[in-house]
């Protein structure tokens, strides 16, 4: 019988200094730090979700718009974060966005959308209404986050990621 495949590869993306080294560092050890070095590499953790153990590997890229073959090659899903406090930000996800859905082999491959830094409220910069609006253009997951100030929004992000990489999987 076909064995289900029980690895995700998660790619993230985004401008620098969104937080994405920030929300891997969340997810992987609960903690947020502070200041973090630009060392990309892929981490990973076993987790169970929806009753099955599945081994996550988080490529923390430290690429925007122009990311390499071999990085869109190896995601089986994407984690695109912005800084709400930062619109250049988010016209650079939006800009990857339009690449991965027009290219070929990448149009259908999943995506979860995230708006990081919640808790700058003040100096808010993108609404929530407009990434929503992106993720439902685009069919992705959008969430609104605080690497800084909780944990379980994050873990949420990574989980619905692997759900929609489950989905996927399922239809091939
Ligand atoms: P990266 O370049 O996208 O990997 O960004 P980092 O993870 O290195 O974070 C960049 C800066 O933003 C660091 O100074 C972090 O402490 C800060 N940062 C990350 N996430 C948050 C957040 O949710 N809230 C706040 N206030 N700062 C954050």
């Amino acid at each position: 019988p076909n064995q289900q495949r029980v690895e995700a590869n998660i790619l993230l993306l985004g401008a620098h200094n969104v937080g994405k080294t920030a929300l891997t560092v969340r997810f992987l050890t609960r903690r947020f730090i502070g200041e973090y070095g630009d060392i990309e590499s892929i981490y990973s953790r076993v987790d169970r979700v929806d009753g099955q153990d599945i081994c996550i590997n988080i490529w923390d890229s430290q690429v925007t718009v122009s990311s390499s073959d071999k990085q869109l090659q190896w995601a089986d899903g994407m984690v695109l974060v912005y800084d709400i406090c930062d619109r250049g930000s988010f016209d650079v996800i939006r800009q990857q966005l339009h690449l991965i859905r027009r290219s070929r082999k990448m149009s259908s491959v999943p995506v979860v959308i995230v708006g990081n830094k919640r808790d700058l409220q003040h100096h808010r910069r993108v609404s929530g209404e407009e990434g929503h609006l992106l993720a439902q253009t685009e069919r992705c997951g959008f969430f609104e986050v605080s690497a800084a100030e909780a944990y379980h929004g994050v873990l949420l992000v990574f989980h619905r990621l692997v759900d929609l990489v489950r989905e996927t999987r399922a239809l091939r």
